[in-house]
């Protein structure tokens, strides 16, 4: 009976040491990329510590992940992807932590894709033949900070699922975020509201939903199609169309090459901008300052 009792007070009191340094360790988030990351530090704020498993400036379509990250997805408490088939990288790192937490409709496991309207999805099934990777619809849906917005809440939803005792603090968190960027979208569209309706080159169809948030216009990209690479037939098309119709803006998101970018500069002369691909790359240090460049590059290429 002593025994007993004993054994039951050590029990109680090693939970009671496991809550304590449950409470106290940082919730352990790794997300697919360095965006997702950036907002979830902004709303997780000091209860979290995030990992990105795609470096900067790295093409999203063709993620190669470590051995490591495996390791780290088996310990973490939330995973949060780009979804729509952008990161297929994840899954099997997901598959192979062995982690059910973030699997699939697990507790941690958040698509920040889930509630965004998606733009370019498909009226037929796309195959593999045609060689197009934007198989639900473009995926680049986090280039347009209403959609920051819709990712930052799909995050706060994983957080309270995991963290309940912090909801308020979690729920505080996305207010100010969504404030900052309300405040800001303002000043952005006031900076592009005079080129409404232009028509834009871009390497890969990375844009459209940041031009359909700022009254901008697809022209043509570089690429043939999503993820085929650009063919001279048809970047020499381009350059005849864009000469015809007189289109006066090209702009390059960092991570492609520049080769065909300075050819089309050298045929019609007009000079190309260059945007960042990611948080962390050419100066954009944060979410904010990912889309203020894009904003500012933006209007620099349509002038
Ligand atoms: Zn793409």
């Amino acid at each position: 009976m002593k025994i007993n009792k004993l054994l039951t007070s050590t029990l109680i009191a090693a939970i009671a040491l496991g809550a304590i340094s449950c409470a106290s360790a940082a919730i352990d988030i790794i997300t697919a990329t360095p965006e997702l990351a950036d907002i979830a530090r902004q709303v997780g704020g000091n209860k979290v510590s995030v990992y990105s498993v795609a470096k900067p400036n790295r093409d999203y379509h063709r993620v190669e992940p470590r051995p490591s990250d495996v390791s780290k997805i088996a310990h973490a408490d939330l995973v949060v992807r780009v979804g729509l088939d952008l990161d297929m990288w994840m899954d099997s790192l997901i598959n192979a932590s062995a982690n059910r937490k973030v699997n699939k409709g697990g507790k941690g496991y958040v698509d920040a894709s889930e509630n965004i309207h998606r733009l370019e999805v498909p009226k037929e099934q796309v195959t593999g033949a045609s060689g197009d990777i934007h198989v639900y619809g473009n995926p680049h849906y986090f280039y347009d900070p209403e959609n920051g917005k819709v990712i930052a809440k799909n995050i706060v939803n994983g957080l309270i699922r995991i963290d309940p005792a912090n909801k308020e603090t979690f729920q505080d968190n996305y207010q100010a975020f969504a404030k900052e960027i309300d405040s800001r979208i303002k000043k952005w569209k006031k900076e592009l509201e005079p080129f409404k309706g232009y028509r834009v080159v871009t390497y890969h169809q990375s844009a459209i939903y940041f031009l359909h948030r700022f009254g901008l216009k697809s022209f043509g990209t570089i690429e043939d199609k999503p993820g085929i690479p650009p063919s001279a037939s048809h970047v020499s098309e381009l350059i005849r169309r864009m000469k015809d119709q007189k289109i006066k803006a090209v702009v390059i998101e960092s991570v492609y090459s520049k080769r065909f970018p300075d050819l089309i500069e050298r045929e019609t002369g007009t000079k190309y901008k260059t945007v960042p691909y990611s948080v962390g790359s050419d100066g954009a240090k944060s979410y904010f300052d990912l889309i203020d460049s894009w904003v500012d590059k933006y209007q620099n290429a349509l002038r």
